[in-house]
């Protein structure tokens, strides 16, 4: 295929740039006018694939998580909830790929009303039992079709990446939201030392991964759907040897997988479990809906 007949799938500038190969054949792509990193062509994800499986990766067996990883989870999550509320403290919160529910149970807890869409049957089925304070829907955001302006804060994380149409995307989370409300988004940056350093084999160039917004991006996007960046900054991520094991038996390379599971066998549950900070290249964005 000729690169040079390809579309950026945010802005639809012509795109020509190709950056490399992926380990698992992809080619990555960068938008030369929004800075847009894309995969090209887009693997076909089918719905099935956040169903089936998906969460076996965070250990989970016959829909039930283990207690350390819903703990780590929650103290991730946590830290955004709190982060939020430095700049609203109260209102109506959106989650965009709610998961298994640990964001809509912790700002529950901090005294937001919470909504959750997921695409995953079985990930809605286990956030609504965990959550009942919580409206949870399965869908996207174009099936589920919320009121205009619903929502004071919208977070999503890990879930842009995911995207295939991403304008479309942007349109429809902006229309969701307040005059004044917060998007809350975490997301991979390809700008990240751990990208840099990693090439190719970086931690988030998986198949599910579609596109990714570095800060240039980010700016694009708040110029043209009238936000304003008020705040980046990479985050770490809470992870134990467990929960890390079981990730990178998953995704990971073979030989560290080989590792961290003999790990695992030695180590004593306690220190198994004992959490600490990764920092794998994800940011933390904070846009604000202009009046
Ligand atoms: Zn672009």
């Amino acid at each position: 295929m000729n690169d040079k007949n390809i579309a950026c799938p945010l802005c639809g500038a012509t795109v020509n740039l190709y950056k490399r190969t992926l380990n698992y054949g992809l080619r990555l792509l960068i938008c030369p006018q929004c800075d847009l990193h894309f995969i090209s062509p887009f693997p076909p994800i089918a719905q099935e694939f956040y169903d089936q499986n998906y969460y076996r990766s965070w250990g989970m067996i016959n829909d039930v998580l283990p207690e350390h990883v819903k703990l780590l989870k929650e103290k991730n999550m946590r830290k955004h909830v709190k982060h939020i509320a430095k700049f609203i403290s109260k209102g109506d919160v959106l989650e965009v790929g709610c998961a298994l529910g640990s964001f809509l149970k912790v700002a529950h807890e901090e005294g937001f009303d919470v909504t959750g869409v997921d695409l995953s049957v079985q990930a809605c089925e286990i956030a609504k039992k965990e959550n009942p304070a919580a409206k949870v829907f399965q869908g996207t955001l174009e099936t589920v079709r919320f009121e205009p302006e619903s929502f004071d804060v919208i977070f999503m994380s890990d879930l842009i990446e995911h995207i295939p149409e991403p304008f479309l995307f942007w349109e429809e989370i902006c229309k969701l939201l307040k005059n004044n409300g917060i998007i809350c988004m975490i997301t991979p940056d390809p700008g990240h030392w751990s990208c840099m350093l990693m090439g190719s084999s970086w931690v988030h160039f998986k198949e599910e991964h579609l596109v990714f917004f570095p800060k240039n991006t980010v700016n694009w996007v708040c110029q043209n759907f009238g936000l304003n960046f008020i705040e980046f900054s990479h985050v770490v991520k809470y992870t134990d040897i467990a929960y890390f094991s079981a990730q990178t038996k998953q995704f990971g390379p073979k030989s560290l997988a080989f590792g961290l599971s003999m790990l695992s066998r030695i180590l004593p549950q306690k220190m198994e479990e004992f959490l600490f900070p990764l920092p794998l290249g994800e940011a933390r964005y904070i846009l604000r809906k202009l009046v």
